[in-house]
């Protein structure tokens, strides 16, 4: 019995690794869409141009007008463990960039037909790269392109049957794909974004400049979010804006009065990435707790800026998840921030008019 289990170990090819990781990070096309434009962002893109087909499973074309890639790095681009973004677990420590892992196109590459192409100057000279779910060396060729990076992924799964079995219809998977925009988009007013399913364009939101200036850059954000969630949203929301030493929490919060069923529309930011955490959700609910009845769940777009140094963003391949050095302190800043928000705005009882005449 012993003697038949025993087979030799052997090193898994690069694609079969690549595969085994992709089932981390690349649940479906919103998983695609989300890798994609965090590298669009991370290249200092201000516009990002997303084509999708079939929920994002025939085609997803995201296009940006960032850095671009430099031809001699191309190749790299789309191996495992490969990133421009750190070298030195020094730089793991203080990473300010969304991506850093170098696996998402190295793990999209393995279960699509992926082809890249980019430039890193005007010239409209730019380098493809195609990788078609095979182990072999990417072949680069002379393409034109605008100064930046369009990556397009088609037939995702293809050679993964297991995985194409568990999507949903085309509208289910556009619906996650469209939840991901709208997270990628409220992270980023100043950067433009636009959205095109099956041909048809369904959202294009402006770059929103905002300088330096606190009050522009707060009228930026509401028009992003009014665009995404709707003047109502707006409307029934307090700004908020608290700062200490190191750290600082700003963006809306909605009035009781306009908490949901559902625990939908709650956006938290760390440094630009959306969270999902249980410490920041307690920290919330408390500051809700006297002003919020019957299992309502407030509704909110915050944004928290930490020294990078202190949160640590390694926790999962899909980085939804954070681990702050400083737990309590974090929970007791987003807590006390918030409530004195909401018990000003009910003792003062009129909500104070924010919404200017822009959007
Ligand atoms: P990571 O983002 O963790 O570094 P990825 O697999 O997502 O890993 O990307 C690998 C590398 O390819 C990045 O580090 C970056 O150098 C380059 N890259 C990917 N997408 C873009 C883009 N849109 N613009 C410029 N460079 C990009
Ligand atoms: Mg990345």
């Amino acid at each position: 019995q012993m003697e038949n289990a025993r087979r030799p170990i052997q090193v898994l090819s690069p694609r079969l690794a690549n595969q085994i990781a992709a089932g981390e990070v690349v649940e479906r096309p919103a998983s695609v869409l989300k890798e994609l434009v965090e590298n669009c962002l991370d290249a200092g893109a201000d516009q990002i141009d997303i084509e999708l087909e079939a929920g994002g499973v025939k085609l997803l074309r995201v296009r940006d007008n960032g850095c671009g890639i430099d031809p001699e790095d191309l190749p790299l681009a789309l191996a495992r463990h490969a990133t421009s973004k750190i070298l030195t677990l020094d730089d793991l420590e203080g990473v300010a960039s969304l991506g850093f892992r170098g696996e998402a196109l190295a793990s999209i590459s393995s279960v699509s037909r992926l082809e890249l192409i980019t430039s890193t100057d005007d010239s409209g000279k730019g380098w493809r790269v195609v990788a078609e779910g095979r182990d072999m060396q990417p072949q680069v060729t002379p393409a034109p392109h605008p100064q930046g990076t369009s990556l397009i992924v088609r037939d995702l799964f293809f050679n993964t049957p297991a995985r194409r079995k568990f999507l949903r219809t085309e509208r289910t998977e556009f619906s996650h794909l469209e939840e991901v925009f709208r997270r990628l988009a409220l992270s980023r007013p100043d950067v433009g974004f636009s959205l095109k399913h099956q041909g048809k364009l369904v959202h294009q939101l402006p770059a929103v400049t905002a300088d330096q200036d606190a009050a522009a850059a707060q009228d930026a954000s509401m028009q992003r979010i009014a665009r995404l969630l709707g003047r109502e949203f707006m409307d029934q929301s307090l700004v908020v804006d608290s700062e200490a030493s190191g750290i600082r929490l700003h963006g809306w919060v909605g009035l009781p009065v306009y908490a949901r069923a559902q625990a939908d529309r709650q956006y938290f930011f760390v440094n630009g990435r959306v969270v999902r955490d249980k410490l920041v959700a307690h920290a919330i609910r408390q500051a809700y707790q006297d002003v919020l009845f019957g299992g309502r769940h407030p509704v909110f777009v915050l944004h928290l800026e930490v020294d990078p140094q202190v949160v640590d963003v390694n926790v999962h391949p899909t980085k939804h998840e954070v681990r702050f050095r400083d737990g309590r302190w974090v929970h007791d800043f987003i807590f006390s921030a918030l409530h004195k928000r909401l018990s000003g705005a009910l003792i003062g009882s009129e909500k104070q008019p924010v919404t200017p005449a822009t959007y």
